[in-house]
């Protein structure tokens, strides 16, 4: 099978699980192409993400969209996901449980894609990738995961909130050509390393 045709039937098998939650929403499953160098993954979809079936076409996926377009590349050639693939009532934080469920999808998604770079969205998606990793801090370094390499950038709801943090977003989104081209390198060691202190130990296990 292609990639294509191994992520059409992952779909389905999603639509198919029934123990999945949030089972009354619209499974938003992702887009772009199978064969992607770049993954992003945000948190769960919205309410235009829920109407339309489609990840990130609200106000931020306005603005992922346009910074795609700024560093010349477009949707089509990436893949965009989201941790948990149906919008939470009221667009309320997706629950451990919830994202708890979601994620043996999410990773054989990832494995299907293969992709050089992921790049989370957010501090949901790279709280997957990396557990002890602190968004304002992190956001824009490059890691190692397993075999992939992991560049966190702030949620681009996060970035319509202040200009800060939009400039940010839009520094570290201009640093993707060079990461994908090699030029950048991973500085950062295995999550491993970065251990959280115990009395704050992350309910979330790394899948990688
Ligand atoms: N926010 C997300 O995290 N994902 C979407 O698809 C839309 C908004």
């Amino acid at each position: 099978m292609t990639k294509k045709e191994l992520l059409a039937s992952l779909e389905q098998e999603m639509i198919n699980d029934t123990s999945l939650p949030l089972g009354e929403a619209r499974l938003v499953f992702g887009e772009g192409t199978a064969d992607a160098e770049v993954l992003f993954i945000g948190e769960a979809p919205g309410f235009h993400e829920d109407r339309l079936g489609r990840p990130f076409v609200g106000r931020g996926g306005e603005l992922l969209t346009e910074c795609i377009k700024s560093i010349g590349w477009q949707r089509e050639q990436i893949y965009i996901t989201n941790i948990v693939k149906r919008r939470p009532p009221d667009n309320r934080d997706p629950l451990p449980e919830e994202i708890e469920a979601y994620k043996p999808y999410l990773a054989r998604q990832i494995e299907i894609i293969s992709p050089r770079i992921i790049v989370p969205l957010g501090r949901f998606a790279m709280n997957y990738f990396l557990p002890d990793a602190k968004i304002s801090r992190d956001q824009g370094k490059t890691f190692t995961v397993g075999k992939y390499k992991v560049m966190p950038m702030f949620h681009p709801a996060a970035a319509l909130r202040g200009t800060t943090v939009l400039n940010q977003f839009k520094e570290t989104f201009g640093k993707l050509p060079a990461v994908v081209s090699g030029e950048i390198e991973v500085i950062k060691p295995e999550p491993a390393q970065i251990k959280k202190s115990s009395e704050e130990e992350s309910p979330q296990a790394p899948l990688f």
